[in-house]
């Protein structure tokens, strides 16, 4: 399956160790099975654990094999639409618990981080930087929106301020979000992954589930083995696949891109993100930028509606990449990599649940390092009993792609070239 392959990233050389983990063989049982080793499947499987739980977690390929190994590494609050586009979608009770989610997952991470003494080179600190006018008025209403949900931690950054902390002269202001920040995403989740089995959750990797059995015991089957479970978690996301038609419909894998240069002079690091916090723009197909643990500059941007592997990787970031920074002219890329993130046409993520004991999450639409987190310790509530906040996120409406799996590619492709039109004229 061409989803299946693995990437070749700054973060694959640099992980920390893991141990090997066994395929799945024969029949097992338990209270939960978790489809996915990625931030969703083990924040869930994590917070069962902590509750008590007997989990088991089933991974086609290694922990963090998908996005959650290969992403930007950016700690970003709140949703890939805001809580302003929530409220006109949602009654006030909903609304609630979605806005006091919306700067939870920043808090799960760091808990984490500390209580399990994750090393992911943890740095606080998160930048929207705005190229136009019109994007760093939206700041403004975005800082305003935030407070008005009683976060108060976004600081705006007029020209001066931002140049302290991006040094390029492509931004005319933008925000500081202090409670933003950046981690090395693979080591944060094979960090996690070590915390599920220290309490005794157990992981299987290279364990593709191909097809699972509804009922009041579910079974979930894989090439050797199966699982009898209470209660399943459906947590592929863009690498789900067809497992479960009525989700593919409803959503579309999209690739994006990272590189990383060779590790930086100091001195030259330093003059770059003097405050070495993570910056991303505010166009609508952004550029995402950080240095990374080893003082690497790892730059990120575009998007390939469709998830199709590009062909060349540095020719397509690294003139994004001198865009921002002329200075980095002689350096050397030493990696490239790409990703699938799933995107939803509200831009809103899906939660729900198929029958009484088959729950998923997915779709985060760019932004999911923080709302994984979120997303799974609502799962783990419901799995537990208390839906509030699983059925704020499940009353979200969730729409099919128009176009349905023929056309949604270069439907939404026309929809970005509009917006990226939009960002380039300032209107
Ligand atoms: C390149 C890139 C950059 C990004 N940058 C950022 C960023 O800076 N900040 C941010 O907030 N978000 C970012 N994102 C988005 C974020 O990484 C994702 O939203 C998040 O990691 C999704 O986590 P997940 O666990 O839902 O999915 P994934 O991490 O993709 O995990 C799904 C897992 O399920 C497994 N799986 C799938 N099907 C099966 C099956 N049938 N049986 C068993 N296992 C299966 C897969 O192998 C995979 O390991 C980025 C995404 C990409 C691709």
């Amino acid at each position: 399956m061409t989803q299946f392959v693995p990437a070749q990233s700054y973060y694959a050389a640099s992980a920390n160790l893991a141990p090997e983990r066994p395929a799945l063989e024969g029949l097992h049982e338990t209270d939960v099975c978790v489809i996915g080793g990625g931030y969703t499947g083990l924040s869930t499987a994590l917070f069962l654990a902590e509750a008590g739980f007997n989990v088991i977690l089933l991974e086609a390929m290694t922990v963090g094999f998908g996005a959650s190994g290969r992403n930007g590494g950016q700690i970003v609050n709140s949703y890939s639409r805001d809580l302003d586009s929530i409220e006109k979608q949602t009654s006030a009770p909903h609304l609630k618990h979605l806005a006091e989610m919306a700067f939870e997952g920043a808090q799960i991470i760091r808990q984490r981080v500390k209580a399990y003494d994750i090393q992911c080179d943890l740095k606080d600190g998160g930048v929207f930087a705005a190229i136009t006018a019109k994007q760093l008025k939206h700041l403004e209403s975005q800082q305003q929106l935030w407070r008005r949900f009683g976060y108060d931690q976004l600081e705006l950054l007029d020209t001066r301020q931002i140049k302290e902390v991006v040094n390029t002269d492509r931004y005319v202001g933008g925000a500081l979000d202090h409670t933003g920040g950046h981690i090395h995403p693979l080591n944060l989740a094979l960090g996690e992954a070590a915390a599920f089995e220290q309490l005794g959750g157990k992981i299987f990797e290279h364990s593709l589930v191909t097809s699972f059995n509804q009922g009041e015991t579910a079974e979930v089957v894989t090439a050797k083995g199966s699982v009898k479970a209470k209660f399943v978690v459906v947590a592929g996301n863009a690498y789900l696949g067809n497992l479960l038609p009525q989700l593919a419909a409803k959503s579309m894998p999209c690739g994006t891109q990272v590189i990383a240069t060779e590790p930086l002079d100091e001195a030259l690091a330093h003059s770059l993100i003097p405050k070495d916090h993570c910056i991303e723009d505010c166009n609508y197909l952004l550029d995402y930028f950080r240095l990374s643990g080893d003082k690497r500059m790892l730059y990120g941007g575009g998007v390939i509606y469709g998830a199709r592997d590009p062909a060349d990787i540095k020719n397509i970031i690294r003139p994004k990449m001198l865009k921002t920074f002329p200075q980095l002219a002689n350096v050397k890329i030493e990696f490239t990599w790409t990703g699938n993130f799933l995107l939803t046409l509200s831009r809103l993520p899906q939660m729900g649940r198929i029958g009484h004991n088959i729950y998923y999450s997915q779709g985060c639409s760019g932004h999911g390092v923080t709302f994984t987190h979120v997303a799974g310790k609502a799962l783990a509530m419901a799995i537990q009993g208390q839906a509030e906040r699983f059925d704020a996120f499940a009353n979200l409406p969730h729409y099919p792609f128009p176009g349905g799996r023929s056309f949604r590619i270069p439907f939404t492709a026309m929809g970005a070239a509009y917006y990226t039109l939009r960002d380039k004229l300032g209107i």
